[in-house]
């Protein structure tokens, strides 16, 4: 329940004095459904009102505040033209302009002879020194109301600024005094006031300064934020830690079996993050870990280990995967590496059916399969371990947060393991992933040469084609990838197939394979597994290749389009190649003109190869909301915070969180009942729902 305090900020924006339906609708599309939203409004701008000039000595286009006298009333001939008054002081004379004015208003605001304070935009019209529609008019004894600087509110189509500052200043009245949430000595440290005096300083900033990121008043509000933030998600872990795990750790003789069997020795990074894992997979508590390393790390590998593990201590394993075409790819793999090993594997997609599907499962329920790999299909309620002991799911940021909990439900004590490549700047990765312990896999398997990446406009595809000419001649295979987006789907299928025609008409048909999303699993299978033993050299693809797929003789990889990839997802396609000893090559294709973004992502691209300095770029580029599409992958939208801006503050709430938990696990002390505000306040109730006395 939400405390009662809270109440009056959890009122519709209508219910404020004056917002009727019409302007609730747009402020709810400005800036949310209620009063707390407003709140989180903060301005971006500034009109200073300070400037005093005489009339003739107001510039065009400055906001001013002029002493006039009233001198005539001109009302308009017609309705359509503007309402005029013409006022002066000793230098000059100004004419005030309003359009659908009010004659009788008009009249007794700026009374024939008066003395007035108005304030507003100066314009110049050839001789004539306009104001239209004032901001401000005051008798001169009422001077003291006007303010000296106002807030400027970002805006949408439809909504003025009035309204607006008057819907503000309506959501402000109404917010409470709060109890106080923060340590009191981190306050002091930060000389941050109150939650209730941030806010309305950050209402009414008297200088730009007042604005930036650094200002106390916004610091301590985005730290606010970010401590809601971390804290749900500390809840979240420590619910998921409550229940109790096991010990898993086995005798090591299907690990040694596999390290005999292996073409490679484990980097020293595969090591250290399997030591990790291993570690906690040893203790008595649930694992809940985050592996995260760039493309072509090795993580499968890693991850394999892990679940040899949990089969030597006679537990099964999951394996999930976000596509067919990789879960394929990881039986093949597993089933190699494994063949000496007295392990069965068995994989379950979207495509087993019927009998052959219940006879998985019956495998599955009796403990028949010890290391099970599959898709989404593998969440659904009829899917039964005998013993689930570990449950890996790989390329996680194509799963939603949800599953990744749910999945966590069919072994009532398995460990998890999560792996992304996706490489999200580390700050940003604990405001999604801060419930988990988080290794970072460094480093690649040795011999890999950086991938040779180049720009190319469409328009020299002859070279292209040609260059892949050469290639395939000594004896390359090359990935070619068209953009399929959904609006777009159609139009983009075409172009693909098009695109797959011409490549077979120089290359001969039965070189050239094609996969995308629409074509059956069957052909889909065959024409990856084609590609694989290289029985066709070029697979022309849509991004389905785009995760995780690993086919070392691949060499060459042509983005077309590239102008239409997001940053994440250029990177993860190159990654693609560059995975056997040889030499690779990443053409990126563009249709011009090139956009700016576009222009800044391709020269990014050539310019490195470190994912993490990708993302970070990635995000500077789109801001964080735009970043993986992560509404669905569970990114939290922040209001105050600014994860750039605000790193430092992101490392210390998850620290602060740590802290308030392992001394009131169940927040039930003083600030224990601030906090559940707190975290009320920003809408995290799921997570106080976890509270043992929730
Ligand atoms: P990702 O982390 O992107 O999932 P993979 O697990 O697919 O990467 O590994 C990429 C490639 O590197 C695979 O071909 C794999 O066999 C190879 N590989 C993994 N570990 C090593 C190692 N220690 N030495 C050499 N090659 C390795
Ligand atoms: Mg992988």
């Amino acid at each position: 329940m939400r405390p009662e305090i809270l109440f009056p900020l959890f009122k519709p924006v209508t219910a404020l004095k004056g917002v009727g339906p019409r302007l609730g609708q747009l402020i709810e599309r400005l800036s949310g459904k209620n009063l707390v939203d407003l709140c989180w409004h903060l301005p971006t701008g500034l009109i200073d009102r300070r400037f005093r000039p005489t009339v003739a000595a107001a510039p065009d286009g400055a906001v001013v505040t002029l002493t006039i006298t009233v001198d005539e009333h001109h009302p308009p001939p017609s309705r359509r033209l503007p309402y005029k008054v013409n006022c002066s002081d000793e230098t000059g004379s100004v004419s005030l302009v309003f359009f659908n004015a009010e004659a009788d208003y008009l009249e007794k605001t700026l009374p024939l002879g008066a003395k007035r304070l108005i304030s507003g935009q100066i314009g110049h019209y050839g001789a004539e020194i306009q104001m239209p529609h004032p901001d401000h008019i005051l008798p001169p004894d009422r001077a003291a109301e006007l303010p000296a600087v106002e807030a400027i509110y970002p805006l949408t189509t439809g909504l003025t600024a009035k309204p607006l500052h008057r819907a503000v200043r309506g959501a402000l009245d109404q917010a409470p005094e709060l109890p106080e949430w923060q340590d009191p000595a981190w306050l002091e440290k930060n000389n941050w006031p109150s939650w209730r005096g941030a806010l309305f300083s950050a209402h009414t900033p008297d200088s730009q300064a007042a604005m930036e990121a650094d200002d106390p008043n916004r610091r301590r509000l985005a730290y606010d934020e970010l401590l809601a933030n971390q804290l749900a998600l500390a809840l979240i872990r420590h619910a998921a830690r409550r229940r109790a795990g096991r010990i898993i750790s086995g005798d090591g003789s299907l690990r040694r079996k596999l390290a005999a069997t292996l073409p490679y020795m484990l980097t020293e990074g595969q090591q250290e993050v399997l030591h990790d894992i291993q570690s906690d997979m040893a203790k008595p508590m649930r694992m809940l870990r985050l592996l995260q390393g760039d493309v072509g790390s090795g993580k499968t590998v890693v991850a394999l280990t892990a679940m040899l593990a949990a089969v030597e201590s006679r537990g099964q394993a999951a394996f999930m995967v976000p596509t067919e075409i990789l879960s394929r790819q990881h039986l093949e793999t597993l089933t190699t590496f494994c063949k000496d090993l007295p392990i069965r594997i068995q994989i379950l997609t979207g495509r087993n059916k019927g009998r052959p599907r219940q006879a998985i499962l019956e495998d599955l329920a009796q403990g028949r399969i010890d290391i099970m790999i599959g898709t989404h299909a593998l969440f659904t309620e009829d899917v039964v371990f005998k013993d689930l002991a570990l449950t890996v799911i790989d390329e996680q940021h194509r799963f939603g947060v949800h599953q990744r909990l749910n999945l966590g439900d069919k072994g009532a004590a398995s460990d998890v393991l999560v792996m992304t490549a996706t490489p999200i700047p580390r700050t940003l990765s604990m405001t999604v992933y801060g419930d988990m312990d988080i290794s970072l896999l460094h480093g690649k398997p040795p011999g890999r040469e950086p991938v040779d990446t180049r720009s190319i406009p469409l328009s020299r595809l002859d070279q292209v084609v040609a260059g892949v000419r050469r290639a395939v001649d000594n004896g390359a295979r090359a990935f070619w990838v068209c953009p399929l987006v959904e609006e777009n789907e159609q139009l983009d299928l075409a172009a693909a197939k098009e695109r797959h025609g011409a490549l077979a008409q120089v290359f001969g048909s039965d070189q050239v394979g094609l996969v995308h999303s629409r074509i059956s699993t069957k052909d889909k299978d065959a024409a990856m597994a084609a590609f694989v033993v290289g029985e066709t050299k070029i697979l022309v693809a849509t991004t389905v290749i785009e995760v995780g797929v690993d086919v070392p003789e691949a060499t060459t990889m042509v983005i077309e389009h590239a102008e239409r990839f997001g940053l994440a997802q250029l990177h993860q396609l190159r990654g693609r190649v560059g995975r056997g000893g040889q030499q690779s090559h990443c053409l990126l294709l563009y249709a011009e003109p090139l956009g700016e973004t576009a222009r800044a992502r391709i020269a990014i691209m050539r310019e490195t190869d470190d994912g993490f300095r990708i993302a970070e770029e990635d995000l500077r580029l789109r801001g964080t909301g735009e970043l993986l599409g992560t509404r669905q992958s569970g990114f939290p939208n922040f209001r105050l915070a600014d994860p750039m801006a605000h790193q430092d503050l992101m490392e210390v709430a998850r620290d602060d969180a740590q802290l308030i938990l392992s001394i009131d696990p169940n927040l039930e002390g003083l600030r224990g009942d601030a906090l559940r505000t707190l975290l009320y306040l920003f809408e995290r109730e799921a997570a106080v729902k976890l509270l043992r006395s929730g």
